[in-house]
């Protein structure tokens, strides 16, 4: 349930009105904007008299929400939510690029890639040292020794880091890490979820390969309601019947989800797409519909990559990307960390 207050109300009166809701074993959560105060009321709300709280001349309007999902909800939180890896904002007008191999490879590997991709304005470095593959039998990532590796590059490089995470035993592994990465098979893993949810460190939540929009902010809603609001969506494409693309991008859900949650938004054209000729003009697109920013995959020598070489682009390839996103960012009126 949604309360807005009248505009320049004594702080005294709504402050008796947010003691009197949790006396009724609410929760509420404040947001105060500059043009009004929002009240959302968490717990069990069908105890509340909506129309006793109408009739308070302090109260503007009184809505019940209908999603099931609060902690996300833009209704309860108006303004875009800023998140700060390591000084790189995501949310708002500000545009982040990761950028970084499907897998990490040998220090060397990590390293030459961190360095061209921060060259040519990617912000944050990602590295998977745990792989969810398909297959038991395929490279399943290096492990504790990726991670290692990944913090190696960071340390070489200055740029916060992201990898995946796929299993609470490693929490103590992922010290270091500024951003851990729920991938799209463990979008509903909701212990893991619950876990990461009493951290504070941001978590890039992937949508599941086969989730609507509503039930994967219901597991952003997992990670929230634990405590930690530092979650940042990532879509990466969904299954459809289409062969010709690893996955369908589905472009319209960034719109959507900007009017319903102000959490950032970022799109992972890579892997949305399996191709790397389809990155550059996926990435385009995805600026134009309103993402927070982008996660691409690049690789130093993708032929011989060891996870998701077709859909890496080289270095050069990324540059070029990059610098055709600069150019569109303007018309979206965002901005590029520099
Ligand atoms: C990845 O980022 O390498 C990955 C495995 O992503 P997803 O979970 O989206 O498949
Ligand atoms: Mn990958």
């Amino acid at each position: 349930m949604i309360v807005v207050i009248k505009k320049n109300q004594e702080k005294k009166q709504v402050d008796n009105l947010i003691n009197w809701i949790k006396g009724l074993g609410l929760n509420v959560h404040l947001s105060e904007g500059e043009n009004s105060t929002v009240l959302g009321l968490v717990g069990d709300t069908t105890k509340v008299d909506i129309d006793l709280i109408r009739t308070l001349d302090i109260v503007e309007s009184v809505t019940r929400v209908q999603e099931p999902y609060k902690n996300a909800n833009r209704k309860f939180h108006p303004s875009d939510s800023i998140i700060d890896v390591g000084g790189h904002k995501f949310g708002g007008r500000h545009f982040q690029i990761i950028a970084g191999p499907c897998s990490v490879e040998s220090e060397k590997q990590v390293i030459e890639i961190a360095q061209a991709v921060k060259k040519a304005g990617a912000t944050v470095l990602r590295g998977g040292a745990f792989k969810p593959r398909t297959s038991p039998y395929s490279f399943q990532g290096m492990g504790v020794d990726g991670l290692k590796l990944l913090k190696k590059a960071k340390a070489e490089t200055g740029m916060p880091i992201v990898s995946e995470i796929m299993s609470e035993e490693h929490i103590d592994d992922f010290d270091g890490v500024d951003i851990m990465q729920v991938g799209a098979r463990n979008m509903q893993n909701f212990d893991l979820l619950k876990r990461l949810g009493r951290l504070k460190t941001p978590i890039l939540l992937k949508r599941g390969i086969a989730a609507t929009i509503e039930e994967w902010l219901m597991s952003a809603e997992y990670i929230m309601s634990e405590g930690n609001p530092n979650v940042i969506l990532c879509e990466r494409g969904i299954r459809t019947y289409e062969t010709y693309t690893r996955n369908t991008l589905d472009l319209s859900a960034i719109p959507i989800l900007k009017e319903r949650t102000h959490l950032p938004v970022i799109v992972d054209p890579s892997h949305a797409s399996g191709i790397s000729r389809l990155v550059k003009p996926m990435s385009l697109a995805s600026v134009g519909a309103g993402a927070d920013g982008l996660i691409i995959e690049v690789h130093n020598d993708p032929v011989h990559a060891l996870c998701d070489g077709a859909q890496s682009l080289r270095p050069d390839q990324f540059d070029d990307a990059v610098q055709a996103v600069r150019r569109m960012l303007p018309v979206v009126d965002k901005e590029l960390d520099a």
